[in-house]
């Protein structure tokens, strides 16, 4: 039989042991946990790698600790602009939405993107207008409220500081979530969902819902899910670079996933880190920021999950 797995993450950045309380360590190791069981169950039942990852995806942007969905971060105007991509390795058919307000699960409008659209990538009205032909689930401004992003905006607002939901300036770390799977048929998938950066500027749109930079899959290579300062991951376009190493160089998913994240997003100045899975089911997940929240599950094995560099 081939593997199954499933490898997620809920964003890269200053994430230590004196950062985060025992009760907030625990929290995050249960709701990855949470999270990539979800997704391996739908692996183990014979779902797709597709539907694998957009219902991983969409179990993180329903809890309040990741920066995506319901706990996504505040923009320049005090709103929330959310960014999610999704592709199927398979048929290298893509979704993706850019800037969309309201939507409960934007992972969900990029997957009906990817089904029903010619398009590949809708934004702001657009994809809005879209989410209601196919009645998707809306929410209120109270439902993306948070207390915690709220004070992290708060102290950046009057700046043109825009934050990476885990730098240095702020002492909790909260961030972007991703999945990639690879299913019993040997086809992979990879999904990302975003609120973007606190206190970025209206209508910015960062590197999650741009097929190639944030987010790509293809049977041949590899699915890859992207996080950490989309400015740096776009003008590397990271994650087709990763499959690009292994298609025309015969790197292996490690080496690529080493070269691309360890060398050159280090050497331009791009903090974050990645996930990604081949179709033979290895896995890599590498960041060059002090952790990144994921967990992995392959397998009948039990689910790994690590927030620092212990895994
Ligand atoms: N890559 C995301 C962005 O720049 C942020 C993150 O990964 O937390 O929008």
């Amino acid at each position: 039989m081939r593997n199954i797995a499933i490898a997620i993450h809920g964003g890269a950045g200053t994430i230590t042991e004196a950062t985060l309380t025992a009760a907030q360590d625990k929290a995050y190791r249960a709701a990855l946990k949470e999270a990539v069981e979800a997704g391996h169950q739908v692996l183990a039942g014979g779902g797709t790698a597709l539907e694998a990852v957009e219902h991983a995806v969409t179990n993180l942007e329903d809890s309040p600790l990741f920066n995506a969905g319901k706990g996504a971060v505040f923009t320049k105007e005090g709103k929330h602009e959310m960014d999610a991509a999704i592709m199927c390795g398979k048929t290298l058919e893509a979704g993706a939405v850019a800037g969309v307000r309201s939507i409960r699960n934007p992972i969900k409008l990029a997957r009906t993107v990817l089904e029903h659209s010619d398009h590949v990538l809708l934004s702001g009205y657009g994809a809005e207008e879209f989410a209601r032909t196919y009645q998707l689930a809306f929410e209120s401004e109270e439902y993306f409220f948070n207390s915690f992003r709220y004070k992290q905006w708060a102290e950046v607002r009057d700046s043109n500081i825009f934050l990476l939901d885990h730098t240095k300036k702020i002492d909790e770390k909260f961030g972007t979530v991703g999945a990639v799977a690879v299913d019993m048929n040997g086809d992979i998938a990879a999904a990302t969902s975003t609120g973007g950066m606190t206190n970025k500027n209206y209508n910015r749109i960062g590197d999650s819902p741009l097929i190639g930079a944030g987010t790509y899959a293809n049977n041949a290579t590899c699915a890859i899910s992207c996080t950490g300062h989309g400015e740096f991951f776009m003008r590397a376009v990271v994650a087709h670079d990763v499959s690009c190493l292994m298609a025309y160089k015969g790197y292996t998913l490690q080496q690529a996933c080493d070269e691309v994240v360890m060398q050159k997003l280090v050497k331009l100045g791009g903090e974050g880190g990645l996930i990604a899975v081949s179709a033979a089911g290895d896995i890599a997940l590498p960041f060059n920021t002090e952790g990144m929240y994921r967990a992995f599950k392959k397998n009948n094995d039990a689910a790994q999950v690590g927030i620092y560099k212990e895994m």
